[in-house]
Parts: C-alpha cells; sequence; structure tokens
C-alpha cells in the first residue's frame, strides 16, 4: 500500500469510528474497616449487587440507604481505603452452572481453588427464588445413603431435607459423605459445600472423595475458616446455585452445607460489623430467613419442569447435645427431619451415633423401596423396646427367658447397624443383613466378631444369590420366592464353616 492509500485508508477508519459511551455509576468508600465498607454516592444500586474497588478487589451491597450503601468485602480487605472510587457492575453475585464444574473445586464467587482453569458457558443469580407448590411434586422417590440404621429406620426421599445434628466430632461429616460416596451408581449428582472448616479438613474430604472415584460426579464449593464472613455467607447459596443447574436439566441432586452453625455465625459476624441491631443470642433478626429461604430451594420438581430434585443435608453442631438452642431449632423447625448423632453413642463404639428415639424423617417413609419396606417395619419398635428392658436389667440378674432372648435379639440389631466408615451398603446387603437378624441367626455372636462375620455372611450371599442380589439393586423389590431363597441361604450358612 502507498502512502497515500494508506492515509486514505486511515481518515475512512476514523471517520466511521463510532462506540457507544459505556456509563459507570460510580461511589466513594467513606468507612472502611473489618472487612464492611461504607460507600457515598451510587445512585440506582441493587441489593446483593457486586461492587468493584479497583485492584480486583470485590464486594457486595447487603445495606442499601439514602445516600450510600453498605458493602462487605470478599478479599484483599487491606487493598481498600477511603477516597477509593467504586463502580457498581450492575449485577448481582452469579455462581457457574453446568456439566463443567463436575469434579471441580471453587470459591462461592466462582472461581477455581484447585488450579486448573474453568471455563463455564452458563452463570445463574446466587439468591433465587425457591420453587412454588405447583413447580413441586410429591417427595416419593428414594435416595439411599448406603448406611443401613438411616435407610432402615429413618429413609430419605429426593427432593428432601434431612438435617445432620449432633456435638463436634460425632460423626456429621462422615455420613454426609459416606451418602455422597454412595451416589457412584445412582446417577445422583452431589453438591459439597464446606463452610468455615479448616482448609486442612477440607482439603482431606476432598481426597477422600477422589480416593472412593466420586469426584466425578460431585462439586465443591469452599469457604474456608480464614475466608471473609462475606465469603462464608455467599457459600451455601453459590452451592445452591450449582445445584438447581443440574437439577434444571433434570438431574437428582445431593447437597450437603457442612456447617450451618458456622455460617449462621459469620452472618452474625457480618450484621454486627454492618451495625444492625443484635437480637437472641446476638444473631440478627432476620436469622431464621437466612436458613429458610436457602433450604426451600430444595425441592423435588414437577414433571413440566423435568423431574428433577434437590436433596438437602444440612449440617448443624450443637453445644452438649442442647438441641434447644437458638439456631437448632430454627433449623429443625425447617427441615423435614433430623439424624440426632449422640457423643455417648459414638464414644461407647456405636458408630454410626444415630439416636433412633430423637431421629426422624417426616416424608421419607413413603418413599422407601419395596424391598427395604417389607423387611424394615418394626425395626424403631424393636430397637426401642429393647433400650427400655437394657435399663432395667441392669438392676438384677433375674430374668426371665423371654426377656433374655429379646435382650439378645437387640443387642445382635445394635451390633448390626454398626458400620465403618467409608463402606456403604447396598439395597440388597441391608435386606439381607435385616433378613440375617430377623432369622436370629446371628444372636450370640461376640461383640467383637458382628464385622468379621456379617462380613463373611455377606460375602456368601453375593456368591449364592447373586441373580436375586442383581435383581433387588435394580428393582428395588423382593418378591416371596427370592426373600424364601435369601432366608433358605442364610440359614445354610454358618460361621465356622468359612
Ligand atoms: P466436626 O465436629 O469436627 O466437624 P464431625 O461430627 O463432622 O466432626 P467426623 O469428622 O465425621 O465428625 O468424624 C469424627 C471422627 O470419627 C473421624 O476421625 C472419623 O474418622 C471417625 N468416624 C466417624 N464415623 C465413623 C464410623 N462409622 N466408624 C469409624 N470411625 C468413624
Ligand atoms: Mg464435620
Amino acid at each position: 500500500m502507498s502512502e497515500m492509500n494508506i492515509s486514505a485508508f486511515l481518515k475512512k477508519k476514523i471517520e466511521n469510528f463510532n462506540v457507544a459511551p459505556v456509563e459507570y455509576r460510580l461511589g466513594t468508600v467513606t468507612r472502611v474497616g473489618d472487612g464492611v465498607v461504607r460507600v457515598k454516592g451510587l445512585p440506582e444500586r441493587l441489593y446483593g449487587e457486586l461492587l468493584e474497588f479497583g485492584g480486583g478487589v470485590f464486594g457486595m451491597a447487603v445495606d442499601l440507604e439514602e445516600d450510600g450503601v453498605g458493602a462487605v468485602l470478599f478479599d484483599n480487605a487491606d487493598k481498600v481505603s477511603v477516597g477509593d472510587p467504586v463502580r457498581g457492575t450492575s449485577t448481582v453475585t452469579e455462581a457457574p452452572v453446568g456439566e463443567a464444574l463436575l469434579g471441580r473445586v471453587i470459591d462461592p464467587i466462582g472461581r477455581a481453588l484447585d488450579g486448573k482453569p474453568l471455563s463455564v458457558e452458563k452463570y445463574m443469580p446466587t439468591e433465587r427464588p425457591a420453587p412454588s407448590i405447583i413447580e413441586r411434586s410429591p417427595v416419593n422417590r428414594s435416595l439411599e445413603t448406603g448406611i443401613l440404621a438411616i435407610d432402615s429406620m429413618i429413609p430419605i426421599g429426593r427432593g428432601q431435607r434431612e438435617l445432620i445434628i449432633g456435638d463436634r466430632q460425632t460423626g456429621k461429616t462422615t455420613i454426609a459423605i459416606d451418602s455422597i460416596i454412595n451416589q457412584k451408581n445412582s446417577g445422583v449428582l452431589c453438591v459439597y459445600c464446606a463452610i468455615g472448616q479448616k482448609a486442612s479438613n477440607v482439603a482431606g474430604i476432598i481426597d477422600t472423595l477422589t480416593k472412593a472415584g466420586a469426584m466425578s460426579y460431585t462439586v465443591v464449593v469452599a469457604a474456608t475458616a480464614s475466608q471473609s464472613p462475606a465469603m462464608q455467607y455467599l457459600a451455601p447459596y453459590c452451592a445452591c446455585t450449582v445445584a438447581e443447574g443440574f437439577a434444571a436439566t433434570g438431574k437428582d441432586v445431593l447437597i450437603v452445607y457442612d456447617d450451618l452453625s458456622k455460617h449462621a455465625v459469620a452472618y452474625r459476624t457480618m450484621s454486627l460489623l454492618l451495625h444492625r441491631p443484635p437480637g437472641r443470642e446476638a444473631f440478627p433478626g432476620d436469622v431464621f430467613y437466612l436458613h429458610s429461604r436457602l433450604l426451600e430451594r430444595s425441592a423435588c420438581l414437577s414433571e413440566e419442569l423435568g423431574g428433577g430434585s434437590i436433596t438437602a443435608m444440612p449440617i448443624i453442631e450443637t453445644m452438649s447435645g442442647n438441641l434447644s438452642a437458638y439456631i437448632p431449632t430454627n433449623v429443625i423447625s425447617i427441615t423435614d427431619g433430623q439424624i440426632f448423632l449422640e457423643s455417648e453413642l459414638f464414644h461407647s463404639g456405636v458408630r454410626p451415633a444415630v439416636n433412633t428415639g430423637l431421629s426422624v424423617s417426616r416424608v421419607g417413609r413413603s418413599a422407601q423401596r419395596n424391598a427395604m419396606k417389607a423387611v424394615s417395619g418394626s425395626l424403631r419398635i424393636e430397637l426401642s423396646q429393647y433400650r427400655e428392658m437394657a435399663v432395667f436389667a441392669r438392676f438384677g440378674s433375674d430374668i426371665d427367658s423371654a426377656t433374655k432372648s429379646m435382650l439378645d435379639k437387640g443387642e445382635c440389631l445394635v451390633n448390626i447397624f454398626k458400620q465403618g466408615k467409608g463402606c456403604p451398603y447396598s439395597l440388597f446387603d441391608e435386606v439381607a443383613l435385616l433378613l440375617a437378624y430377623k432369622s436370629g441367626k446371628l444372636v450370640g455372636t461376640k461383640q467383637n466378631q458382628y464385622a468379621a462375620v456379617t462380613e463373611a455372611l455377606l460375602s456368601f450371599l453375593h456368591e449364592k444369590c447373586s441373580a436375586v442380589m442383581n435383581e433387588m439393586n435394580l428393582s428395588g423389590d423382593m418378591t416371596e420366592k427370592q426373600r424364601e431363597e435369601i432366608e433358605k441361604s442364610i440359614a445354610e450358612w454358618s460361621y465356622e464353616n468359612e
């Protein structure tokens, strides 16, 4: 191109150069401290709007006032100072959704934490309304945890919200993680949300999931204890949006919030720093709404919406078994049942330490699979009768033979319910163990031998009844003939022969 041509070309380009003006909505920082800022100006702001402070620092508008906003910072709070400009982004905080997230670890504002690049096409707001009544369908399909005591007595349905509650170190996280591991071939996708835990704990959990081959269908959303209260506050909403992304495509999802006590504490910190008035236990007045709006988003969707579901397992930590504290009572009243774990049981070796008297599932019974329904009907009553009788039996040695046999049977049941971590049972295993209990075959086994005996029995049955096993695990039903076959095999088996 000659010189003349170049200048003509440039002239033409410049003539047609036309950029639309970009309008920035700006404000100024007037106060900053403890991760909370006050901003003056900033017209037309939104509640929950993402604010940009320059230098890659982001925050969220949480208090809308006449002359400005109160906002919380996500990280790098020390980079913001009074007088800094603040830009409104006109979007509320969003979370990434879609299949690309499976196997990944993200933070509550959607950044990858596992060091690999993350490319997602779709984002959805972290705060979304819960499905309405007509958008839901009844809970009638079961979600198996693979934990015998839970599947038989406190069954969980897809779309249910089942609380796991107990003191510290009673196996709460283990139940949730085992349930995730058990979804391996069930087609259920999982989201694990860690709130306010130690980073080393979260790394351990990710390691467990990876080793069990569960990361391929799991997303981890993590806000660790060292992160700002704003991040911890946002984490469960972000995780729920990730789950909703899957549920919208007709998938069943299991979501674990570990744990909501720490979430409430993070929200209390945030509220006190924002000078909101404190109420009971210094929590702000809207702490009930904090959890109710989150847990209402778990639902079984109607056929028109694809029939997906979100099953929630929130976790709450209690102090010395006190269920009547503020946050535990709130969350108990929001959820459809609770699994109550007890330190005393845990330390006496009954693990999982489920207190069956105080645990309930308010909707799961109708969702239980037929094979399990057929063998689990009277277990709760038998167990509570045993516990009552065991207390009396302690006082004297004069026990008639009927009581003695009831005590022996009860003890056998308690021992069958003991289960190590990371080894969930299939439906057939659970049904077979309960049939073995009913037959009385395992009564009289020495306390320390139960683990070996049940393992031997199950491996015998896997071989002997393999056709029944495959059918039952697939269909969830048990015909009279199949039941007879299993019972016959149990009668044939004896531990000494192994
Ligand atoms: P935290 O309050 O610290 O969150 P937690 O209630 O979540 O604790 P876990 O971390 O699940 O409890 O478990 C506490 C310890 O008990 C762990 O070391 C775990 O390995 C062990 N544990 C839990 N369940 C079982 C089990 N069924 N069999 C054997 N050990 C178990
Ligand atoms: Mg835990």
